[in-house]
């Protein structure tokens, strides 16, 4: 079986469209597949329509904070028409709105007008991010390159680094619960977390009804992939893997190139 249950769209922060990423899963021979966009679940009314023999689950990549650092939960197989989980995802939508406007009004004040209409022109999706509007530097000439606009501009400590109010941990996953889904840590080793605060986090997940961690994100190392299934077998949680496919030719998140679980570990696709 091969199975991926991370990855996105172009509806999200990925290149493909809802389309091609199925059409891409069915070359890779990909049985199970979940479309995880970051905050919205547009690309599930896409793909309902489509003919394939794909298993396709639904899926969400929530943001989210914990204790001040950012961290993402994966919703799976959810009820998409669940109200509450609706009402969350417009939260969110909201949330990312609100800081689009903030980066515009920064830009505006250091002498660039109508940046967010201009870094719209670059966002396929609903969602604009600092990526489109440091191509819309590009794009006047306010800058020769992306790094060099988030370097000036919208990096770390720049006029553009605008926080996000997400919704908490807990409200995250009781949406996730809410519509009968299953929640999980994405990517558990990319927070640079000690151990120590990785296992507060998963203490304080599990607290809040989350059942599921990703023992497997993309191309990652042997020695990863143990340390990971000990963490979510001592902690009795079940394990998801997933490639977190943004576009081709990135091999470090090929769709469907996921490593298989460890036989100790208990998949998350076990109840389906
Ligand atoms: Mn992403
Ligand atoms: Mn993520
Ligand atoms: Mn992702």
């Amino acid at each position: 079986m091969n199975i991926d249950l991370h990855c996105h769209t172009n509806l999200s922060d990925g290149s493909l469209s809802p389309e091609e990423l199925v059409a891409l899963a069915h070359e890779r021979n990909i049985d199970i597949l979940a479309i995880t966009d970051h905050d919205n679940i547009d690309c599930h009314h896409q793909i309902s329509s489509l003919d394939t023999d794909l298993m396709l689950i639904s899926g969400i990549e929530f943001s989210t904070t914990w204790r001040n650092m950012g961290v993402h939960i994966v919703g799976l197989n959810m009820d998409l028409s669940n109200k509450d989980l609706l009402s969350g995802i417009d939260f969110q939508t909201n949330a990312r709105g609100l800081r689009a406007n903030l980066i515009d009004e920064k830009l505006h004040n250091l002498g660039f007008e109508n940046c967010l209409e201009g870094a719209k022109r670059f966002c396929s999706g609903k969602q604009v991010g600092r990526p489109h509007f440091a191509q819309h530097l590009v794009d006047i000439g306010a800058v020769s390159n992306i790094q060099q606009a988030f370097k000036r501009y919208l990096g770390a400590g720049k006029a553009g680094d605008i926080k996000q109010q997400w919704a908490d941990l807990e409200t995250v996953i009781s949406w996730i619960r809410g519509a009968g889904g299953i929640a999980v840590i994405a990517h558990p080793t990319k927070y640079n977390m000690t151990r120590t605060k990785l296992c507060g986090l998963i203490e304080d997940f599990i607290d809040f009804g989350g059942e599921a961690i990703e023992v497997i994100s993309g191309a990652q190392k042997a020695d990863t992939t143990q340390n990971m299934a000990k963490l979510c077998n001592d902690y009795s949680l079940l394990a998801s893997c997933g490639s977190d496919f943004h576009a081709p030719g990135q091999p470090w998140a090929a769709l469907g190139m996921v490593a298989k679980l460890p036989e100790s570990c208990q998949p998350v696709w076990a109840k389906w």
